[in-house]
């Protein structure tokens, strides 16, 4: 079955529609880019997929199973990670303290941070590959506040595949990345996504960046998902054009 299905998704809030009759079929292991302008609903969607907001219509099933009741932390011992907008780092831990505290809450065990683990201990060694896989192997012992804004959606990336997340959503994962760190950060979750087989989906406001990344693309216009497609069609969709990209497509 489909990794994530969205089925008549709707949210109203204090008789606004923030949501309105959302399908989406997110097959398993691919990499789906979530485009449209400010206030379309994207991280409402986020939202509503990972539990922090209930829709009043439809509903929300990963591997065929309905999640629509399931809170928060339910779903993300299923296997359903998110990042945010802003940052959900502690900055005054090391890169390999934030990583290798996720993994030992995932696992249940003690994590004080007063009595330093040793280095070779599982949830270290655990970390310690996620960090690799996304290219911070060389600044384990650099406060995550130092790092720079490319670095740190890499960090929020290690973060979420060390609590063994196989739906992984990053909502808008290059904002506030400088343009120079925008093809690396790329690069790591093309990376992230082949070697650990998981399904991503990514709120991203630019086309281009999510031109050869993901297989499709869904853009969300007002609340609805208007058009859902490779982003080559994407591109050439003129209602696409009309609704979102207006004239410079
Ligand atoms: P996007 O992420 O696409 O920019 P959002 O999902 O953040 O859009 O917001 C979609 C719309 O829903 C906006 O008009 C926003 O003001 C509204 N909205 C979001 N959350 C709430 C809420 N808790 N109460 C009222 N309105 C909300
Ligand atoms: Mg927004
Ligand atoms: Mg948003």
């Amino acid at each position: 079955p489909s990794a994530l299905r969205v089925e008549g998704l709707g949210l109203q809030i204090g008789g606004a529609t923030i949501l309105e009759d959302v399908d989406l079929d997110v097959p398993a292991g691919s990499l789906v880019g979530v485009i449209g302008p400010n206030g379309a609903g994207k991280t409402t969607l986020f939202n509503v997929l990972s539990g922090i907001a209930r829709p009043t219509a439809g509903r929300v099933l990963m591997d065929g199973e309905d999640i629509t009741r399931l809170s928060v932390p339910q779903r993300a011992r299923a296997g359903l990670g998110r990042t945010f907008q802003t940052s959900s780092l502690f900055p005054r831990l090391s890169v390999l303290e934030n990583v290798r505290l996720a993994a030992q809450v995932t696992r249940g065990g003690s994590y004080s941070l007063l009595r330093f683990p040793r280095r070779s201990d599982a949830a270290t060694a655990t970390a310690r590959e996620k960090l690799a896989l996304v290219g911070l192997e060389h600044k384990l012992d650099t406060a995550a506040g130092d790092i720079s804004h490319g670095d740190k959606r890499k960090l929020e990336i290690a973060v979420l595949l060390a609590t063994d997340a196989s739906i992984v959503l990053l909502d808008e994962p290059m904002a506030g990345v400088g343009s120079g760190d925008v093809p690396g950060l790329v690069d790591t979750i093309r990376r992230m996504q082949s070697e650990t087989g998981a399904t991503v989906l990514m709120v991203e406001h630019h086309i281009d960046v999510l031109m050869g990344l993901v297989d499709r693309v869904a853009v969300m216009y007002s609340g609805s998902i208007i058009a859902y497609d490779t982003p080559q069609r994407i591109m050439e969709n003129p209602t696409v054009q009309s609704a979102y990209l207006g004239s410079a497509a």
